[in-house]
Formats: structure tokens, sequence, C-alpha cells
């Protein structure tokens, strides 16, 4: 759960959807028409109503797309996201400017996901950001390995999807943190991306550290 403060510190403005489409059972990619700059790896706050308080959303399209992309999964009981699912081309949708601090740069670096917080390393990559990464996506089930038809096609081995519940071929069986456990020689100069729940960050960030690599080298963004 959380929120922009709402009102009249945020300053919403109406776009209009274009598509919003069920991707994997509960998980929806919506979109709209992109008339703003951002950079790979920001937020927006979004609302369905003017009068109510914005939730955040990493930005899941390139800094160059036509149309600016977001990743959600329905919360059931949740204020936003069971409204959002009901929203039909054309239906207005409330945005505040894009924020956040949350960037990649060109360096060799890990980004390491779980479930919707793959958004911002596929806003990274769509925005050239992708070369020397190495890529780690966990989910519970095959279904929800969001753009893994491009991202297998450009990253190959770089890109590593675990699945916890699942068996699939070509495919890592168990969590992202097992995974991590399993890894050796870390490199120590690279920098770690993390983005999911605060529970997944800060499980893969003990996995890191107990790793040898330095606290300043871990980057998380938390969804809560
Ligand atoms: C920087 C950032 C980026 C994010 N990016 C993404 C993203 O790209 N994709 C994504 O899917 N999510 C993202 N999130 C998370 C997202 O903003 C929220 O989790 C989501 O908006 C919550 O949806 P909601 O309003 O429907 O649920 P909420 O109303 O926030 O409720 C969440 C859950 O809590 C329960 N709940 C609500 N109130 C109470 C209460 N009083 N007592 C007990 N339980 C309660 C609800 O039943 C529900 O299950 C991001 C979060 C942050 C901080």
């Amino acid at each position: 759960m959380n929120s922009v403060e709402s009102k009249p510190n945020v300053k919403f403005k109406s776009v209009s959807i274009l598509s919003n489409t069920e991707i994997s059972p509960n998980v929806f990619l919506l979109s709209f028409k992109r008339d703003f700059a951002f950079k790979a790896g920001q937020v927006l706050g979004i609302a369905v109503s003017s009068n109510d308080d914005a939730r955040l959303y990493s930005i899941a399209s390139g800094e160059n797309d036509e149309n600016i992309s977001l990743l959600y999964n329905i919360k059931p009981g949740g204020k936003l996201t069971p409204n959002l699912a009901i929203l039909r081309p054309d239906d207005t949708l409330w945005i505040t400017v894009p924020f956040g601090s949350y960037a990649g740069s060109d360096e060799p670096a890990y980004w390491i996901a779980a479930g919707t917080g793959i958004a911002p390393f596929y806003s990274m990559f769509r925005s050239g950001l992708g070369s020397d990464k190495v890529l780690i996506h966990g989910s519970r089930t095959l279904d929800a390995f969001y753009f893994s038809d491009e991202l297998l096609n450009d990253f190959g081995p770089r890109y590593v999807r675990c699945c916890s519940q699942q068996e699939g071929e070509g495919t890592y069986h168990g969590r992202v943190t097992q995974y991590l456990e399993s890894l050796n020689n870390l490199p120590e100069d690279q920098k770690y991306y993390l983005c999911g729940s605060a529970e997944m960050v800060v499980e893969c960030r003990e996995i890191l550290l107990s790793k040898g690599i330095p606290f300043s080298n871990v980057v998380a963004e938390i969804y809560f």
C-alpha cells in the first residue's frame, strides 16, 4: 500500500487509455500515449479519479517508445487496482509527472526482479541499457515472466527465470534467493539493482552482502 500525498499537492493530468490487457491471470499491461520525457526506472503516480490518492507505478516502456505502459497486478480488496482493471480504451486515467531516482547506467550490472518488479528493468532495456547486464527474474508461475520472448531474444543466457512453483524448460526451479545463494564469485565492483516486495529486497540484499558485495553497490526499489 502506498500513495502520493493527495490533493492539493499532487498535480494530476488526464490521459486517455489506449489498452488495458490482462497478460497473465490478474496481471495487466495498461498503456496510453506518451507526451512527456522520462528516465528509464522512473515511476508515475496514477489514479482513476482526480479526487483519489495516487499510487506509484514503474514505467514499463522505453524512453523513446510512443506509448507509456504500466504493468500491475490486482490486489484483492485494494483501493486502486480492482478499479483500474475494469478501465477500457478511451477511459480516463489520472497521472502525475514522472519522478524518482532509480536509474540505470551503461555499466555492467545485475538486474534482479520479482513479479511486476521487472517493469523498471524492461524500461531500461527498451531504452538501450541492456548490454552487459545479467537479468534475474523471479515468479511463482511460468506464465508470469512478462516480456520474456523479447528478453530471451536479446539477453540469451544472461536472462535467468527463476520459477518457484512450477518446473519449465530453460527455467531455474526455485526462488530468486535460492538462485542467488547458488552463485559463486559474484563481481564485487558491479551494481546489483533489486526491485520487488520489501521481503524480496531485504532477503536478496542479505545474500549479496554475505557474498562480499559492498552495501553501496546494492540499489533497491521497494514496491509496497
Ligand atoms: C516506487 C514504487 C513503484 C511501484 N511500481 C509498481 C508497479 O510497477 N507495478 C505494481 O504492480 N505495483 C507497483 N508498486 C506497488 C503499488 O503502488 C501498490 O502496491 C498498489 O498500488 C496497491 O494497489 P491497490 O491500491 O489496489 O491496493 P491497496 O489499497 O494499497 O491495498 C493493498 C492490499 O492491502 C490490503 N489493505 C488495504 N488497506 C488495508 C487495511 N487498512 N488493513 C489491512 N489490509 C489492507 C488490501 O486488501 C490489499 O490486498 C510500486 C510501489 C512503489 C513504492
